[in-house]
């Protein structure tokens, strides 16, 4: 769900300020990634194995990301270094998404106030 701004009581100053500076700031992260780095510990096959006693194998972490509804692509981020690329780059997604959001939000209230909502002018 995405973060809901109070704007309703901002000026239409003030509005087009945050935009012109969100627009400033906006750049597509190269390295984005739309998903989520999940830790997961596991029992394997060996019936004698003391994780089947709670000392369970772990932690895992994949990778996963929503397709589809239904369509969950995932996957076993294998070195450490796989790990961190992959926090880095679902971070840099929400980061952009979030600035995305707001941008959204404002171009929405200007459009209510009868606003111009193309170019950045302020
Ligand atoms: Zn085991």
């Amino acid at each position: 769900m995405a973060r809901v701004h109070a704007l309703r009581r901002k000026s239409t100053l003030a509005l087009r300020q945050r935009k012109a500076a969100l627009l400033r700031q906006l750049a597509l992260p190269p390295q984005a990634i739309r998903a989520s780095v999940v830790e997961r510990f596991g029992t394997c096959g060996k019936s004698n194995c003391a994780c089947h006693q709670g000392q369970k194998h772990g932690p895992y972490y994949y990778l996963t990301q929503c397709l589809a509804p239904g369509r969950v692509q995932k996957f076993l981020l294998k070195s450490a270094a796989d790990q961190q690329s992959a926090r880095e780059a679902t971070a840099a997604f929400n980061g952009f998404y979030e600035g995305l959001e707001e941008l959204s939000q404002i171009n929405t209230a200007l459009l209510r106030r009868g606003e111009p909502l193309s170019g950045s002018g302020s």
